[in-house]
């Protein structure tokens, strides 16, 4: 059965097929971190629905608030009407909220993907400022509808600007740190502030507060209140992509909390819905310019999906699942460190509680003229300087410059041959980033520790043996 679905299913679906080439596996049953495929091949599933299930496959709470739904004889479908399933999810996600949000929050529900809610957050921004220019970062990644591929990196621009994302890594600047993250904000400020930019009067930014797909980069916390700032001083809606970060993914409930940004708009999806499709966008009251049928949709609040996207919002919410991935998380990167120690081809492990990155390099151009260091669990660089610095007369940036690490080059070979290396051994890992070169995990936030351990063990084995 297994070879068959499989061969039927590649011959029949489109080109575009993703994540079933890199995993040809045919799943039939999952609990947890685990699913088991028709051939009985068990699986660490690490992909987790591409960030969406936060209590892993198939939770009890979740189960039990699906079926109470369908024994309760209660509509699945009535388009936006309201019902006590969204009643309640709409209370138990208002309960999240950030404050500053929470309290004068509006919902509009979105048909049902990430990518929807997406287009509507940029729609509404534009009819509230009757502007139309855009502001979004370097290497994001906001879904596949047209509106969110022009503010994704590497899609074409028509009405957005791209900006430069903050990394240590790949500093668009080479610095990193501190001082790469305030000179990105430097160079939005000055774009904003040219008339000549094109972008002067922008109808809002869209931001992630750590880019997922873009290889798992998470933006310092004072990039982010710069951010805030800046959007703030110029009446421009400020966006939180929210939709693989979300639901205590990286240690707080929502990651814009780390900083202590309060959005003017944040898009949420994947695991809001507790498995099922479910994508709303949550905005401030004044915001809430749209006439009646203004964003209308026939499947705009899944009945199954809010009452699973309910349970596991409450249950993450009672049992502090986000402090444990903050916790699990930090012990996860360090534990990634200390490989990174023994694998030259680890080029930078980075990462934000459950929302984990391991960068695939070519070691071997470290060697060649002009190529830098590997690894960086960031050196700061001394911000003071000034003339009689060592090293040069023009001071604190040559300084910077002087010592930041250079990228090597991206290995998106050999990170495709650890993510078979991994399948191998009983491990789901995606990859992500431009180059596909970042391996990502991102484990439900239910995992014990022992389970931890064997996602590393498992990934230590398979880097071990992808560079042999
Ligand atoms: N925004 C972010 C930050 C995402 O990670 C994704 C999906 N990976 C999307 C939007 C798009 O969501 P969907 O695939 O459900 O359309």
């Amino acid at each position: 059965a297994h070879e068959g679905i499989l061969r039927r299913q590649s011959a029949r679906e489109s080109a575009a097929r993703t994540y079933a080439r890199a995993l040809p596996i045919v799943p039939v049953r999952a609990r947890g971190l685990t699913i088991e495929g028709a051939d009985g091949q068990r699986y660490l599933d690490c992909l987790s629905g591409a960030g969406t299930l936060a209590l892993g496959h198939n939770h009890p709470v979740v189960l039990d608030a699906i079926r109470k739904v369908l024994d309760s004889g209660a509509p699945l479908h009535v388009l936006d009407l309201a019902t006590p399933v969204k009643d309640a999810f709409t209370t138990e996600l208002f309960g999240t909220l950030p404050r500053g949000l929470a309290d004068r929050a509006r919902i509009q529900f979105c048909g049902p993907a990430g990518t929807d809610a997406v287009e509507a957050a940029l729609k509404l921004v534009r009819t509230a400022t009757g502007r139309d220019g855009m502001l979004a970062f370097t290497g994001a990644y906001h879904g596949m509808t047209s509106g969110a591929l022009e503010a994704s990196g590497g899609a074409s621009d028509v009405r957005v600007a791209r900006l430069p994302y903050p990394q240590d890594y790949h500093c668009p600047f080479g610095i990193g740190g501190a001082d790469g993250a305030e000179l990105a904000a430097r160079w939005t400020e000055s774009l904003l502030d040219d008339p000549k930019s094109g972008v002067p009067h922008p109808a809002g930014m869209i931001l992630e507060p750590v880019q997922g797909e873009g290889g798992v980069i998470p933006a310092p916390d004072d990039w982010l209140r710069r951010m805030r700032e800046i959007t703030a001083a110029r009446s421009i809606p400020l966006i939180a992509d929210e939709v693989q970060t979300g639901v205590g993914r990286t240690g707080t409930f929502w990651a814009v909390e780390h900083s202590g940004v309060v959005p003017d708009v944040m898009v949420l999806s994947k695991a809001i819905g507790g498995s099922l499709p479910l994508a709303v966008v949550v905005y401030r009251d004044d915001l809430d310019v749209w006439p009646p049928g203004a964003h209308a949709g026939t499947f705009r609040g899944n009945q199954l999906a809010m009452a699973a996207g309910a349970a596991t919002l409450a249950y993450v919410r009672e049992n502090g699942l986000a402090e444990r991935a903050g916790v699990l998380g930090t012990r996860m990167l360090a534990q990634l460190r200390s490989l990174a120690a023994e694998h030259p081809c680890i080029g930078d492990v980075r990462g934000r509680g459950l929302m984990i990155g391991v960068e695939l390099v070519d070691p071997a151009a470290a060697d060649r003229p002009g190529q830098g260091a590997r690894l960086v669990s960031h050196v700061p660089v001394p911000s003071a300087g000034g003339p009689g610095t060592p090293g040069g007369s023009t001071g604190p940036l040559a300084l910077a410059l002087d010592r930041s690490p250079r990228p090597l080059p991206p290995a998106p070979e050999l990170a495709a041959a650890v993510q078979r290396e991994c399948l191998r051994r009983g491990l789901i890992v995606e990859l992500g980033g431009r180059h596909s070169s970042v391996v990502r995990l991102l484990p439900p936030l239910t995992i014990t520790d022992e389970q931890a351990a064997a996602i590393l063990d498992r990934l230590a084995d398979a880097l071990s043996a992808a560079v042999r």
